[in-house]
C-alpha cells in the first residue's frame, strides 16, 4: 500500500554543511578558543552586512540582557509587547526595571496603542519583531523620542530585515540578535548586540567580559561572562556567508505562501507565517503533524499571563489580541530548508486540514 506521506517537514532546520564542519574543526585546532581573532572577524562580517557596531555575545537574551543593564535603573518602567518571547520581558526584570505590557496589533504583531502604557516612570521600549516583520519604526522612533524614551529592537527572528532602507536593530539604541539553532543563521547558541553608538558598544564590551575594558585590564562596572566562543563564531562567519541566499529563498517562500492561502487573515513574516484558524486549532496541528508537517505557535501564551508575571495583576481578557493570536492562530514553516515542492506539500495538507475541520463547529464553541 503507498503510504501518503510525501516529505517531512520540520518547523525550523539550521542548515550547515561541510564549509562549517571544516571551520569549526579548523577553530578547534588553534590555540585561542574564545573571544579571540574569530569573534573578530564575525563581528565585522556582521558590521558589513547591517551598517552598524557589532558585539557578539552568548545569546540574544545575553544581548538583550547588557542592554537592560546598560540602559535601565530599578523602578524604570518599560514596554513590552505582550505576545513575545520571554527573554525581553526577563532582561527587564533582572535590572529592578518593570516590564509594562502593551497589547499587540493583529496585522503585523507590532504595538497597539502603545500610548495608552506611558506613565512618569516609562523610560524605555523594546519592541519585537514578530515573526521578522519590521515593527513600526518610524513612528517607534518618534514616539521615543518626543517622550525621552530608550527604543530596544528584539531582532531575534528578523536578521537581514530593512525598514526604510536601514537594517533593523539600527531605529533604536541598540538591537540584539539570535544565532539559536531554528533562527536565520545559528551558531548553536549565541546573540549580537547592534548599535550605532560608539560609548554603547564599549559598555556592552566590558559588560560580557566582567565589567573589564580589555583582557587583564581595567575593570569599569560590574560584568559578566557573555562572551562567544570561537568555535562558535566559526560557525557564524560561515553562515554569514550564505545568509544572502537564506534570505532569498525564505523570501520566496514567503510569497509563495502569502499567495496559496489567498483570504485566510494572517501575519506574512521572513521567519514564518502567522494564520488565524476558525476550526480547532490542536486538531489542525495534530492533523498537519499526522502528515509529517510541523507547526508552531508564536507564542502559546502571553508573557504577563505567566505566572509569574500574573503577580503585577494581569488576568485573561486584559490582552485581547495578544490572547487571539496564542489560542486561535498557527505558524507554518518556510524557512530555507524548504523547497517550492515543500511549499506546495504545506499548503495543499493546509487546505486539506482546514476545510475538513472547518464544517465541525470548533470544540471550544461547543464547550
Ligand atoms: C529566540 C528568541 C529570543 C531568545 O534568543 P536566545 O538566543 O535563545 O537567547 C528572544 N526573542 C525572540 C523574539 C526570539 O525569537
Amino acid at each position: 500500500m503507498p503510504s501518503d506521506r510525501k516529505y517531512r517537514i520540520y518547523f525550523g532546520k539550521p542548515i550547515i554543511g561541510d564549509p562549517e564542519k571544516e571551520a569549526v574543526l579548523d577553530a578547534l585546532s588553534r590555540r585561542q578558543l574564545t573571544n579571540g581573532g574569530l569573534v573578530m572577524n564575525f563581528e565585522e562580517s556582521f558590521q558589513d552586512f547591517t551598517g552598524g557596531l557589532a558585539v557578539a555575545v552568548s545569546s540574544c537574551t545575553a544581548a538583550l540582557h547588557i542592554s537592560t543593564m546598560i540602559l535601565f535603573k530599578p523602578g524604570d518602567e518599560v514596554i513590552i509587547p505582550a505576545n513575545g518571547h520571554l527573554s525581553a520581558a526577563n532582561a527587564v526584570e533582572l535590572v529592578g526595571a518593570k516590564p509594562v505590557f502593551c497589547d499587540v496589533s493583529l496585522e503585523n504583531g507590532a504595538f497597539q496603542d502603545i500610548e495608552s502604557c506611558l506613565t512618569h516612570k516609562t523610560k524605555g521600549v523594546i519592541a519585537v519583531h514578530y515573526m521578522g516583520v519590521p515593527a513600526n519604526l518610524g513612528e517607534l522612533r518618534s514616539f521615543c523620542r518626543t517622550n525621552g524614551l530608550y527604543l530596544i529592537e528584539d531582532c531575534a527572528l528578523a536578521l537581514g530585515t530593512h525598514y526604510e532602507n536601514r537594517h533593523v536593530g539600527l531605529w533604536g539604541d541598540i538591537g540584539c540578535f539570535s544565532f539559536y539553532p531554528c533562527k536565520h543563521i545559528t551558531t548553536g547558541e549565541g546573540g549580537m548586540l547592534l548599535t550605532s553608538n560608539m560609548e554603547i558598544a564599549q559598555k556592552a564590551k566590558a559588560l560580557r567580559s566582567f565589567g573589564q575594558t580589555e583582557r587583564h585590564g581595567d575593570m569599569i562596572t560590574p560584568g559578566l561572562n557573555y562572551r562567544m566562543t570561537e568555535i562558535q563564531a566559526a560557525l557564524g562567519i560561515e553562515q554569514m556567508k550564505r545568509l544572502p541566499l537564506f534570505l532569498k529563498i525564505r523570501f520566496e517562500n514567503m510569497l509563495k505562501i502569502a499567495k496559496g492561502l489567498g483570504d485566510f487573515k494572517r501575519i506574512d513574516g521572513s521567519y514564518g507565517t502567522t494564520v488565524f484558524l476558525d476550526c480547532d486549532r490542536t486538531e489542525f496541528r495534530r492533523q498537519m503533524q499526522n502528515q509529517f508537517i510541523e507547526t508552531s505557535v508564536y507564542y502559546p501564551k502571553p508573557i504577563p499571563l505567566m505566572t509569574h508575571y500574573r503577580a503585577y495583576g494581569h488576568r485573561e481578557g486584559d490582552f485581547p489580541n495578544a490572547e487571539a493570536i496564542s489560542n486561535t492562530s498557527v505558524c507554518l514553516p518556510s524557512g530555507p530548508h524548504m523547497r517550492p515542492k515543500h511549499i506546495d506539500y504545506m499548503l495543499e495538507t493546509f487546505r486539506t486540514c482546514e476545510s475538513r475541520l472547518s464544517v465541525v463547529p470548533a470544540l471550544s464553541a461547543i464547550i
